[in-house]
């Protein structure tokens, strides 16, 4: 199972995490800005109500953001477009410093300028940034249960467990071509070499090359290791490109059965030296995985791996929040240890979600403890995962979740007056594991989180209009079972929001079955496409599907490379 790089809304959020450095709170802007929206006449008929433009990729950490966002707006603005929708860290105000909320006040003023709403995208749920950044705690959590420490000198230490191994990770046992050991290497000799001369360590690596010897274009190297279920797992390789086309055709992974326990992208160059790709995953509750290498869809170049290594990570990333408990006892289970009375929190040194490892926690023993040097342990906790690029999702049954939510759609409200909002709703990979939403209904919890913003939202703005990324309200598209790491089905999921919320349904291409379904079931839609396309066919074919359907409120020309050149064009279709 493969999972994709989707051009999705999510990007929004975890663009601006990873941009963001705000260590300044803001304090002191209280009341610098008016009210976005000045009563500008709006066509309200026919199929293009909305006319709105999706302003992402800059996240106003430089003057020149708002300069170039502006000639966005200018243009916008010509070409008929009524609003323009912003991500740009617009769900941590608490966090913004002086300088971004100058530049605020000026995107906020080329939007008035150019007769265009300004609509705020705030907060996610699959891209958590916005609420990482305040708490990384509340990023969902998978469990690890009851893995062995010893303790020695007041310090708990865990045990790894040694049986999950690479026989020949270090690709140092061949005969010819033949690696031995794999489950299966494609091609020896044809297209998997042994290299004796270019190798990170020991004899030998494995180089891959040829690629158009293979029907697919793989070159891929298989091996089935035995896991513990329900630990955390780090998978290493060293791996040198050469001329490698494409550089996107490496992927390295695990499948527990069909399962990919750890959806990531490594992006490598087309040439380098040797470098280090790893990620963590979680056993869940498999006895073996697969772990595959090498290439998929190769044309060129070559590429070579070696020292390819699994390893029990123990207590990486830890979390600390009221559903992700660490639990401490005895090797029996009969004696349960309290956190404060016999060790203090088990916390890694440099915890860091995004970075999605960390250095093993300590269990320190705390004077006067009932843990002794000599004990075994079991102890048990949650750790969060990084997926693909840089996508972290966060809990939704976590209360601190809408007490953030709630100080933030307050700052934005009083600042930027909004009318309406797009809530980042979308790819929402994780879920179902952790104490507090383990026992959910995924598609309630995920109906009761848009109806709980939307709330709170009209606490503060009572006539506000919610829009919310459509696809994990849509059967046809994100709103099922099997969902990645989802432990729970989220089908059904639109029966749990509130019938008002418009679905900005995506993609590039038309789909005939999301916006019928969506029709069926009494939801007004924004059509949300373009996706970086080279012309305007695919929302021709959009424009003319929608034609007859009362519900679309309109469309949002949404580019996720900032690619604008095609804005007056989409425009102009819609006159
Ligand atoms: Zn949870």
């Amino acid at each position: 199972m493969f999972f994709p790089l989707l051009k999705s809304p999510g990007c929004a959020a975890h663009f601006a995490c990873r941009k963001a450095s705000w260590t300044v709170l803001w304090l002191i802007s209280v009341g610098l800005f008016f009210p976005l929206w000045v009563g500008y006449a709006q066509p309200e008929s026919g199929l293009t109500r909305d006319r709105f433009v999706w302003i992402f990729g800059w996240d106003l950490s430089r003057d020149q953001d708002v300069a170039e966002i502006s000639k966005v707006l200018e243009t916008a603005g010509r070409s008929g477009f009524n609003g323009a929708v912003i991500a740009c860290g617009l769900d941590t105000l608490s966090k913004r410093d002086h300088d971004f909320f100058r530049r605020l006040d000026r995107v906020q003023s080329a939007c008035q300028s150019n007769r265009l709403e300004l609509i705020p995208s705030f907060f996610s749920i699959g891209y958590g940034g916005g609420a990482l950044s305040i708490d990384p705690n509340l990023a969902e959590g998978l469990p690890v249960s009851e893995a062995p420490f010893v303790v020695e000198n007041a310090e708990g230490h865990f045990v790894s467990d040694a049986s999950a191994q690479l026989k020949n990770g270090g690709f140092e046992d061949f005969d010819g071509n033949r690696f031995r050991s794999f489950a299966f290497v494609d091609d020896p000799g044809k297209v998997s070499f042994v290299d004796s001369e270019i190798k990170h360590s020991g004899r030998a690596s494995l180089r891959l090359q040829n690629f158009t010897e293979n029907p697919y274009g793989h070159g891929r190297v298989m091996e089935t290791v035995r896991v513990v279920p329900h630990r955390c797992y780090r998978v290493s390789l060293w791996v040198k490109p050469e001329n490698l086309q494409p550089a996107s055709a490496f992927r390295c992974f695990a499948l527990g059965g069909d399962r990919d326990l750890a959806p990531r992208e490594f992006h490598l160059p087309t040439t380098g030296d040797w470098q280090k790709v790893s990620f963590i995953f979680n056993s869940l509750t498999n006895t073996t995985v697969n772990l595959h290498t090498g290439i998929w869809g190769g044309k060129s170049g070559r590429l070579w791996l070696d020292d390819w290594q699994v390893e029990d990570a123990g207590p990486v990333n830890v979390l600390h929040r009221p559903g992700t408990p660490v639990r401490v006892c005895s090797e029996n289970g009969a004696e349960k240890y309290v956190e404060g009375r016999d060790y203090a929190p088990l916390t890694s040194p440099d915890f860091n979600v995004w970075r999605g490892d960390s250095t093993p926690a300590v269990l320190k023993i705390l004077p006067g403890s009932r843990i002794h040097d000599g004990d075994h342990l079991r102890v048990s906790w949650y750790h969060p995962l990084l997926l693909n690029d840089s996508q972290v999702t966060v809990c939704m049954a976590e209360p601190e979740l809408y007490e953030i939510f709630e100080r933030e759609a307050q700052l934005l409200i009083e600042h930027l007056h909004p009318r309406r909002v797009l809530l980042g709703t979308d790819e929402i990979r994780m879920g179902g594991t952790c104490q507090a939403c383990g026992h959910r209904d995924m598609a309630e919890l995920l109906g009761e989180c848009v109806t709980k913003q939307e709330q709170i939202l009209r606490r503060y703005a009572p006539d506000l209009k919610v829009y919310v990324w459509s696809d994990m309200f849509d059967p046809h598209h994100n709103a099922h079972g099997d969902y990645y790491l989802v432990h729970g089905d989220f089908t059904g999921s639109w029966k749990y929001v509130p019938q008002d919320v418009v679905m900005a349904v995506w993609g590039g291409e038309p789909n005939p079955k999301s916006l019928q379904f969506f029709r069926d079931n009494g939801f007004s839609v924004l059509a949300s496409c373009y996706y970086d396309a080279d012309n305007l066919d695919a929302v021709k074919a959009w424009i003319e599907m929608t034609r007859p359907m009362k519900n679309v409120r309109g469309f949002m020309f949404t580019t996720w490379e900032r690619k604008y050149d095609l804005l007056p064009g989409f425009g102009k279709l819609l006159d």
